[in-house]
C-alpha cells in the first residue's frame, strides 16, 4: 500500500522548505501538483528530479482522485503539494485526503508553511482561539451577513482574499463591525512582505483608495472591549 504524503511547500521565499519535505519530493514515485510549472520552480532549486509529475487542481480533480488513488493501491507513495503552503487547505487536495484515507491509505502530513497562521501569528490580535474561513462568500450581502455572525462569536478570523476583491471586503467589514481590529497581511514571506493594521474603518479606508497588489490574507478581531462593556 502506498502512502500520501501532504507536503508543504513554501508560499513565497524558497528557502522556507523542510529538508523532510525535500526528502519526500524526491523519493515518492509520483508527485500531484496544483500547477506542475510552479512547482518545478522549487524542484530545480533543490536539483530534485521527482519521477513522475502530474497535475492536480480544481479542473481536473474529479478524475484525478481515482487514477491517484490507484496509484496508491498499486503500492505507489503520492506526493501532493499545492502551489502555495499546505495542500488541503482551501484547495482540492481535501478530496484526495478522504477517498485515500476511505480506501485504507495511510495519509501522512508533512508540515511547513501556511499563509493562514503566519498571518495570524504576527497580526498582534488575540490567537488563543480563532476561525479559519478560507475564502469568504464572493457577493456582498452574504458576505456582510457571514462577517456580522462572525464578529458576534468573538473569535479571531482569518480568511484568503483575492487582491481584486480586498477593497469591497474590507468595506463590508467596515459597514457590519466599523471598531473590529484588522491586520491585512500582503506577500508574506516575500520580499515585499507587508502588514497594514488598523480598525476596519481605517483599512477600509486605506484600500479604497488604493487596491493592492500580490497574495492577501486578513485577520481580523472584534473591536476590544472598553470599560463598564458587558
Ligand atoms: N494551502 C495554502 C496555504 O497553506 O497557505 C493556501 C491556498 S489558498 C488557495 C491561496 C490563498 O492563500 C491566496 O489567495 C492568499 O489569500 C493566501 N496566500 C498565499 N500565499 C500568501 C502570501 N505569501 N501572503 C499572504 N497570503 C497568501
Amino acid at each position: 500500500m502506498g502512502k500520501l504524503y501532504l507536503v508543504a511547500t513554501p508560499i513565497g521565499n524558497l528557502e522556507d522548505v523542510s529538508p523532510r519535505a525535500l526528502r519526500i519530493l524526491q523519493e515518492a514515485h509520483m508527485v500531484a501538483c496544483e500547477d506542475t510549472r510552479h512547482t518545478q520552480i522549487l524542484l530545480r532549486r533543490y536539483e530534485i528530479r521527482a519521477k513522475h509529475l502530474t497535475s492536480y487542481n480544481e479542473f481536473n480533480h474529479k478524475r484525478q482522485v481515482s487514477v491517484l488513488v490507484g496509484q496508491l493501491d498499486r503500492g505507489w507513495d503520492v506526493a501532493l503539494v499545492s502551489d502555495a503552503g499546505t495542500p488541503a487547505l482551501s484547495d482540492p487536495g481535501e478530496a484526495l485526503v478522504a477517498a485515500a484515507v476511505a480506501a485504507g491509505h495511510d495519509v501522512v502530513a508533512i508540515p511547513g508553511p501556511n499563509a493562514a497562521i503566519a498571518a495570524l501569528v504576527a497580526s498582534g490580535l488575540p490567537t488563543r482561539e480563532f476561525t479559519f474561513l478560507g475564502f469568504l462568500p464572493k457577493k456582498s450581502g452574504e458576505r456582510r451577513r457571514r462577517l456580522a455572525a462572525l464578529i458576534e462569536e468573538g473569535r479571531t478570523i482569518v480568511v484568503y482574499e483575492s487582491p481584486y476583491r480586498v477593497d469591497d471586503t474590507l468595506a463590508d467589514l467596515a459597514a457590519v463591525a466599523p471598531g473590529a481590529r484588522v491586520a491585512v497581511a500582503r506577500e508574506l514571506t516575500k520580499l515585499h512582505e507587508e502588514f497594514v493594521r488598523g480598525t476596519a474603518t481605517e483599512v477600509a479606508a486605506r484600500y479604497a483608495a488604493q487596491r493592492p497588489k500580490g497574495e492577501i490574507t486578513i485577520v481580523i478581531a472584534p473591536a476590544e472591549a472598553t470599560e463598564g462593556d458587558g
